[in-house]
């Protein structure tokens, strides 16, 4: 018997990819509800998303996505979401697209276009435990970095590319720098990789976890798991339900929560790892949600929104253009947008009330789109401890949890494989096949 402590959309994937294949396990949910931080809202005619926004889609997800009935309500994003903006010199400017445009485009200086055509000939090679912002920086120059892979971090990890590691974020590029000696050059010959769609689901991205949950026969909500400990060649979990404390035996034990959630089930039976998961940075954030008549807005919102890099020192650090990039989110005659406060540059936003967030978020979004009326429509929400950072002590937690492997303990969530829903659910099929 499998038990799994988490029913985000790691858990819930590996739940059900056990099921399918016949493994008997239990899944445990301290919540009452499924989903983890997938949490798609209805307020009237306003479809929030407090938590994620969109999924990545590539082959092996599109097929998941069809084992589950649900490529009818899949929705791909509008053909604009490619447009991407970037906040530069107290403007909302467009990214230029690619590798051409980069140098092509008004974008860039002419010193700037020169440092990054020179990267086909720059012969230097990473070094172990390379930080984001030293890698692009030595390799196509300190103002590219600061204005395309600030942002792009920001909008990824809400964190700081002076502390995330290269090989930890971007391994590709690593091995293409090994390759073939240039980023630029490996693209040309490999490609960018296989190409995935951006997407959601018609009633938000709630519908995938919410389909697996209700596809599981053994999942316990309202089940706060507080410790594990081996025994024998077994492992038990205290459990806490509604009809109090309770032990129960497994073969295997996988945890889906955070590194903080997993070091304080661990504390008693392994201090050591426990400690180092404990040192895990995550970042904080805060969301403005806001809607305004489309009549207001002067910006033509073409694009799936606008991220801001640290060096402008911008109250947001990112905006997405929820009604330009997916249908029925609003009244058809709004706009909606979510924007996004906090992170490893600014934690202390985190902390301000919420009349404060909405007015200084509404400030500048009233400004950088010149919109000229009142929102239609407020609301702000808030994750602790959110993100957790790519970073040395991440590095050193992921090594270390993989130990536990020989106890038959695993752990899978955003901070094993990757960040994305995608790396979450891909990871957690992966496992299923060796449990
Ligand atoms: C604001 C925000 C925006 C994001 N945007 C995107 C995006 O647009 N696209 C994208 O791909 N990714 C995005 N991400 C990342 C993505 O949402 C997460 O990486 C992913 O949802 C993590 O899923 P998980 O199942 O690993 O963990 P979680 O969602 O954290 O689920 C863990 C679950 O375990 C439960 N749990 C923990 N400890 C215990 C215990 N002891 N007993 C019982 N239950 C327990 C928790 O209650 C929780 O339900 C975003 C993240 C945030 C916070």
């Amino acid at each position: 018997m499998i038990a799994i402590i988490g029913a985000g959309i790691s858990g819930l994937t590996l739940a059900y990819q056990l099921q399918q294949a016949g493994k008997p396990y239990i899944l445990f949910e301290s919540n009452s509800r499924p989903g983890g931080y997938i949490n798609s809202q209805r307020f009237g005619k306003y479809l929030l998303e407090v938590g994620p926004n969109s999924i990545l889609v590539d082959k092996k997800l599109e097929e998941f996505i069809h084992e589950l009935n649900l490529d009818k309500l899949f929705e791909p994003a509008a053909i604009i979401n490619k447009n991407r903006f970037i906040y530069k010199d107290a403007n909302i400017q467009q990214v230029p697209s690619g590798p051409l445009s980069f140098l092509t485009g008004r974008f860039f200086s002419a010193k700037t276009k020169y440092a990054i055509f020179k990267e086909l000939f720059n012969k230097s090679i990473s070094k172990e435990n390379e930080t984001v912002y030293d890698f692009f920086a030595r390799r196509f120059s300190a103002p590219f970095t600061q204005y395309t892979i600030d942002p792009f971090a920001t909008g990824v990890y809400a964190g700081d590319i002076k502390q995330l590691l290269i090989e930890e974020t971007f391994p590709q590029l690593v091995e293409l720098e090994k390759q073939y000696g240039s980023i630029i050059k490996g693209i040309f010959k490999k490609g960018f990789g296989e190409k995935r769609k951006t997407g959601t689901f018609v009633h938000g991205l709630q519908t995938l976890t919410d389909t697996l949950a209700a596809q599981l026969h053994s999942l316990q909500l309202n089940t706060r798991v507080l410790n594990l400990r081996k025994q024998m060649d077994k492992i038990v979990l205290t459990t806490d339900t509604k009809h109090g404390i309770e032990e129960l035996t497994f073969d295997k034990v996988v945890v889906c929560g955070t590194t903080f959630q997993a070091a304080t089930l661990i504390k008693d039976s392994y201090p050591d790892l426990s400690a180092i998961l404990s040192q895990v940075q995550y970042a904080s954030m805060k969301a403005v949600f806001a809607a305004f008549k489309r009549t207001d807005v002067t910006h033509p919102m073409n694009g799936f929104g606008c991220l801001y890099p640290s060096a402008e020192q911008s109250f947001l650090a990112g905006t997405i253009w929820n009604s330009s990039i997916f249908n029925d989110r609003c009244p058809a005659d709004e706009v909606l947008t979510t924007s996004f406060i906090g992170g490893m540059h600014h934690p202390e936003y985190t902390a301000l009330s919420e009349s404060e967030l909405e007015q200084r978020a509404i400030q500048q979004l009233s400004k950088d789109l010149g919109i000229t009326g009142k929102p239609t429509f407020t609301h702000v929400a808030g994750w602790n401890k959110a993100i957790p950072q790519y970073d040395i002590y991440l590095k050193k937690a992921r090594l270390a949890s993989k130990l536990l492997s020989d106890d038959h303990i695993y752990f899978r969530s955003n901070w094993t494989n990757g960040i994305s829903l995608g790396n979450c659910i891909q990871s957690a099929r992966d496992l299923a096949l060796i449990l």
